[in-house]
């Protein structure tokens, strides 16, 4: 089975493809993963992914397409593989076809966990911050429990906004980067007929319990 998962960041697309591998046992190949362990290295391709991914922005599509060329292609990927985070754009799509064409293989699904634009910048904007267990909450999603959280004597004079700009403002380039360059691959894999969308607004367990139930039929 090879599947690749598509969706917003924020939307739960790395927790549902993780659970996923786990169920079918293909490993979970996250784009991200990969390039942030490559961006560790101390050396000049090193320096530039964390230039590049510390802005939010997209590495060249050359450079990702090779990384993922290699990765599939190793033994532990014979039986499948999940793909999170790539193709993220129309070239890498394409790429990821002339892939596997030349080794005779084809994608088996694309999973989309969709949440709406409205939905995600809530959960961007939303958050509180308990001062005295530190844990976040958000005042749409996930607000203060009306008896406190449990961990402490925390109560609601705990509870501020948490105010961190910066990551507000990263979250949001991505977000933006999201709906300019990897939306139209939805259309993309509709049109070749392996698109399967799946709302990610409710709990992690229930989200998955659909996919799992998708690929049971599909497999
Ligand atoms: P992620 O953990 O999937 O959100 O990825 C973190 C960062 O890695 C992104 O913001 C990009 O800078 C980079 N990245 C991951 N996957 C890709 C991709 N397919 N194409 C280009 N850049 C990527």
């Amino acid at each position: 089975m090879r599947l690749v998962f598509l969706g917003p960041p924020g939307a739960g697309k790395g927790t549902q493809s993780k659970i996923i591998s786990n169920v079918l046992n293909i490993p979970h190949l996250s784009t991200g993963e990969i390039l942030r362990d490559m961006s560790e290295n101390n050396d000049y391709i090193g320096k530039e992914l964390k230039n590049i991914m510390s802005k939010g922005m997209l590495v060249s599509d050359d450079m990702i397409t090779s990384v993922v060329k290699k990765r599939i292609l190793m033994q532990d990927c014979n039986k499948g593989f999940i793909l999170d985070g790539f193709p993220r754009t129309l070239p890498q799509a394409n790429s990821l076809e002339s892939i596997m064409s030349e080794e005779n293989l084809k994608i088996s699904s694309v999973i989309l966990v969709d949440v709406p634009e409205d939905e995600l910048l809530k959960r961007i904007t939303g958050r509180l911050l308990c001062n005295k267990c530190s844990k976040i909450y958000n005042k749409y999603s996930n607000p203060f429990p009306e008896n406190g959280c449990g961990r402490k004597d925390c109560s609601k004079e705990n509870i501020m906004v948490r105010s961190d700009d910066e990551e507000e403002a990263f979250k949001q380039v991505r977000l933006k980067k999201y709906y300019n360059e990897t939306f139209p691959l939805i259309d993309y894999y509709k049109s070749k007929n392996l698109l399967k969308k799946f709302d990610g607004s409710g709990s992690a367990e229930k989200i998955s319990k659909k996919i799992i139930d998708f690929i049971n039929v599909i497999y």
